[in-house]
């Protein structure tokens, strides 16, 4: 009887933490990464990466895009230009100009400035293997700048109307 009692306690307990974890699982749900002036998606939670670079003047990891650890790295350009930057596998965003070599924030690859295909606004860069092999197109990654992107869900939540006057 009582042993009756133990198995029902510790099978509610089993199906609640089953059902905490399931929660858990929708937050790492991947998120769409607006750009900031025009709204145009520039990429999605689940292209980013981890390529952490010595280059960077500080850096640190937090929690963006429903998604937890995500490096966010410091560079600078010179004293004035600060970029908190987050790696991605992919973006829509458009490189522009010459490919440079100098001063590249991750040694051993060229880069450029990248900017949303819609509106032009700049939005990070793009970054290619200085020494190209087969299959290096896939090597390609991209630095998106923080400041110049927006998660979807955070601007739908702000973008909400009240359900008081939804009608
Ligand atoms: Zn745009």
């Amino acid at each position: 009887m009582t042993s009756n009692v133990w198995y029902i306690i510790l099978s509610l307990l089993v199906s609640m933490i089953v059902a905490f974890d399931e929660v858990n699982l929708t937050q790492q749900n991947k998120e769409n990464i607006l750009c900031r002036g025009c709204g145009l998606e520039i990429s999605t939670s689940s292209d980013i990466f981890l390529k952490s670079s010595a280059k960077s003047r500080y850096s640190f990891y937090d929690t963006l895009y429903g998604k937890d650890d995500v490096l966010v790295q410091i560079f600078t350009t010179d004293v004035f230009f600060h970029y908190p930057v987050i790696t991605f596998k992919q973006s829509t965003c458009v490189p522009t100009g010459e490919w440079e070599e100098t001063t590249s924030w991750f040694p051993d690859y060229l880069w450029k400035p990248c900017v949303c295909s819609e509106c032009g606004a700049f939005v990070g860069f793009v970054f290619k293997p200085v020494y190209s092999s087969v299959g290096a197109a896939n090597n390609q990654f991209y630095g998106l700048v923080l400041t110049t992107v927006i998660s979807e869900n955070f601007l739908d939540f702000i973008t909400e109307y009240p359900a008081n006057i939804s009608n």
